[in-house]
């Protein structure tokens, strides 16, 4: 960090010269479908502190898209990396490799299923939603499937089937993967159907579209994030997954967790779904599980992916070496301690946010688990106060605070699991002067 100036108050040059000149070779050459919030313009970054290329110092809360588990350039992750690098850089998953075999091991040892499991490796969360929902159809031999409003697994034709976090995503494109039947994700903050549980509802609902028009004989599996992440970080009612898991035994449906946002320790166990108890037969995980190295991963029941035939399915670079070694590593870091580091230091947090929302009346909820934390901003009508939850992010990355939002008006905290109370305490106060100012509006 030496070297570099820290700002503890609020950067009046933002965007600074470099980060201007490359923010105009960018625009030539990189396409516009990328939705970039605020010029933050990456130098370099330790843990959950980051600099841009003019010098300042920003916390991370975003660590690109909860990505960053371990923090910026953790030492044993970055060992892990050279060790391989030293080794071979790729071989193709036509042969076998150490650290593959490792990795699989390890994400079979951790496993949800209660029973043995083996992965399919990839390097994204688009190619494990793709590969799950590919297992599912083929182990099955149904075309239906189940998803839900709100969700989000990825912009292929086959994920993009499933993602209507927002409608731009679909928008343009044609006709996806047919056969994909939305239902409401039950949200008791916003609830659409009135007086039930919503969690209840939801089940019902699914229950009379198997009645009318979504034989369940049909469905291959039912597709869902166990907390909704791009869609506003919605955390389902207690026993709504433990339903789901119930209808799809009912009736031999599998149920896909996708776990690519909020698994490995993001929540403070290492699947979000080990909080209610309930097993998956398909987890797809990415983000998080390299620690920014790009490697995603389909976990499956044994017993199903042992099915899919030699040339059934497969990829280039699956297994590669480096993303195996940084995964390893960050597995044995989350494993160790960022796991539990993330309860306690979201919990304080939550707590802190929880304050800050006894004093604005325009935070109208604060929910998540462990560091998976979404902060909801209202109008006094308890409409979503979207101009202001956009101004809000501005503001604080102007105090030196990365934000990302998600849902219509939910400010997303999602920083490294290796986050400390003080950066906590630093963080609420950049946050503060943001509100502030975001409730203020422009002045002049
Ligand atoms: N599933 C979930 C739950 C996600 O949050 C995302 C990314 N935001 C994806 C799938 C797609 O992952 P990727 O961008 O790595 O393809």
């Amino acid at each position: 960090t030496q070297g570099f100036i820290v700002h503890p108050h609020i950067m009046t040059e933002l965007p600074g010269p470099k980060a201007r000149a490359m923010i105009a070779r960018d625009a030539e050459v990189i396409s516009p479908s990328y939705p970039r919030d605020y010029p933050f313009v990456m130098s370099h970054g330790r843990g959950t502190e980051v600099w841009d290329v003019d010098g300042n110092r920003f916390l991370d809360f975003a660590a690109g898209i909860a990505v960053c588990a371990t923090g910026h350039a953790h030492p044993k992750v970055v060992e892990a990396v050279r060790d391989a690098t030293g080794d071979f850089l790729h071989i193709s998953s036509d042969y076998w490799h150490e650290r593959m075999i490792a990795l699989a091991e390890r994400l079979a040892r951790l496993a949800p299923m209660g029973e043995p499991a083996m992965s399919f490796l990839c390097q994204s969360g688009t190619e494990a939603v793709e590969g799950a929902i590919k297992l599912a159809r083929y182990v099955t031999g149904r075309p239906r499937f189940i998803g839900f409003l709100g969700g989000f697994h990825g912009r292929s034709m086959g994920s993009l089937a499933f993602t209507s976090s927002k409608y731009t995503q679909q928008k343009g494109f044609g006709q996806t993967m047919p056969g994909v039947t939305h239902v409401p994700f039950p949200d008791p903050f916003r609830p659409l159907f009135a007086g039930a549980d919503q969690g209840e509802a939801v089940l019902d609902y699914i229950r009379m579209l198997f009645e009318r028009s979504v034989p369940p004989s049909d469905v291959a599996a039912i597709l869902i994030e166990p907390i909704q992440g791009e869609g506003g970080y919605l955390v389902p009612p207690p026993g709504f997954l433990a339903g789901l898991r119930k209808l799809c035994d009912e009736h031999g449906i599998l149920l896909i967790f996708d776990e690519v946002q909020s698994g490995v320790g993001r929540t403070g166990r290492m699947f979000a779904c080990q909080h209610e108890g309930v097993a998956p037969d398909i987890m797809t995980l990415a983000k998080g599980l390299g620690s920014g190295l790009p490697i995603g991963a389909v976990v499956a029941k044994k017993r199903l992916m042992q099915q899919w035939k030699r040339g059934a399915h497969g990829n280039t670079f699956g297994g590669n070496p480096i993303t195996c070694a940084a995964a390893i590593a960050t597995l044995d870091l989350v494993e160790s301690e960022y796991a539990a580091n993330a309860e306690s230091v979201g919990a304080y947090f939550m707590n802190r946010l929880r304050d800050l929302a006894n004093d604005y009346p325009c935070i109208g909820e604060v929910r998540g688990r462990g560091l998976m934390i979404g902060m909801e901003l209202v109008e006094a009508d308890g409409s979503p106060a979207k101009a202001l939850c956009d101004t809000l992010i501005t503001r604080a990355f102007h105090h030196g605070l990365l934000l990302l939002s998600c849902g219509v008006s939910t400010v997303r905290f999602m920083p490294p699991l290796s986050l400390s109370k003080d950066e906590v305490d630093e963080a609420m106060s950049y946050l503060r002067s943001a509100l502030d100012e975001a409730i203020a509006g422009p002045k002049g």
